[in-house]
């Protein structure tokens, strides 16, 4: 089974992890993959570091999920510091262990996300050729990133939508959205997309405001500057932790609830490595999936 039958079934529910740095947040990982096993998530992904030790954790951890859970894993690649031989390496390392869906994106420069992006000499320029790449290195269900802000590197929102579509049509099967906070963008970049007769399942991804730190690093996260109605919501708490934490709660709830609404082909919840936000949001929604489906 994969992303792209999930999704024929859908709405899916799935969950995104980071790979772990050292023995106790591999812990921290894992006793949140438990707990969310325990929902029977559409599929669970596991993102792609920077460098160093992080870049095998993510073959270390979709594998582990492939062999020893009931759940259906997803790696994120990128193409940093990659040349096309080493990329191909990945993708097959990552078939050997079981591990059938790929998320491709391309990376930003390791340290600045906003420095000049350059490209390994005998590497990959944009996620477009990397989709190509792991479509040519066998099955594999491809998803892509999306912005509903547009990337910050592309001039403006119809060349970023233009250059989506392109990227959507070398082979990919989903894309998953860049986090955001109002329904109406995610909303806005789906017309934008269909209007291009572009029709790819695009998951809006999710994270709850769980502190105000969240929001004070949500234009660097999104893209986009938080809105400014919910600001003033946040803002008027104070610095009260748990109102902070249970209105962010609520609010993503409410969010999901909407998409759901307008026919979002899922949910794709950025845990942070933890549990409890998203088990809270997913009582809240009222989500039912029998683990039959999985
Ligand atoms: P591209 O699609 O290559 O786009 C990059 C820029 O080039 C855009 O401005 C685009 O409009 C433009 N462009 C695209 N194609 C062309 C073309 N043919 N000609 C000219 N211009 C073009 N980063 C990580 O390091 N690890 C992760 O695991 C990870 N996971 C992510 C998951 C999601 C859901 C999202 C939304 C992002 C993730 N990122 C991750 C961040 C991502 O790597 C960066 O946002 C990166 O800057 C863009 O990646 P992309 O795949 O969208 O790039």
């Amino acid at each position: 089974r994969t992303v792209r039958d999930a999704l024929a079934d859908g709405p899916t529910f799935s969950f995104e992890f980071f790979p772990p740095r050292d023995e106790e947040s591999e812990t921290q990982l894992w006793e949140a993959l438990r707990r969310l096993e325990q929902l029977a998530p559409s599929f669970v992904s596991v993102t792609y570091g920077a460098g160093g030790t992080t870049r095998s954790g993510t073959i270390r951890a979709t594998e582990r999920i492939a062999k020893q859970t009931t759940m259906l894993p997803m790696a994120h690649i990128t193409g940093v510091d990659h040349s096309v031989d080493e990329l191909r390496n990945l993708v097959g390392n990552l078939a050997a262990v079981g591990v059938r869906n790929i998320l491709a994106v391309r990376g930003d420069p390791p340290g600045d996300p906003e420095a000049t992006w350059v490209k390994h000499p005998e590497g990959i320029e944009y996620a477009e050729e990397l989709v190509t790449l792991v479509r040519d290195a066998g099955d594999f269900s491809v998803g892509v990133a999306a912005f509903p802000f547009k990337h910050p590197r592309s001039p403006d929102i119809d060349t970023d939508a233009r250059y989506f579509v392109q990227k959507a049509r070398a082979g990919a099967d989903f894309a998953i959205t860049q986090l955001f906070f109002d329904a109406e963008d995610y909303l806005r970049l789906r017309d934008r997309i269909a209007a291009l007769d572009c029709d790819i399942p695009i998951i809006p991804g999710i994270m709850p405001v769980l502190s105000a730190s969240t929001i004070e690093r949500a234009p660097k996260l999104s893209g986009a500057p938080f809105p400014e109605k919910l600001g003033a919501q946040f803002a008027a708490l104070h610095d009260d932790k748990a109102a902070v934490r249970e209105l962010g709660i609520a609010n993503a709830t409410q969010l999901c609830q909407r998409l759901l609404d307008e026919g979002a082909p899922g949910i794709h919840f950025i845990t942070m490595n933890r549990s409890k936000a998203t088990l809270e949001i997913w009582d809240q929604l009222g989500i039912k999936r029998s683990p039959a489906r999985l």
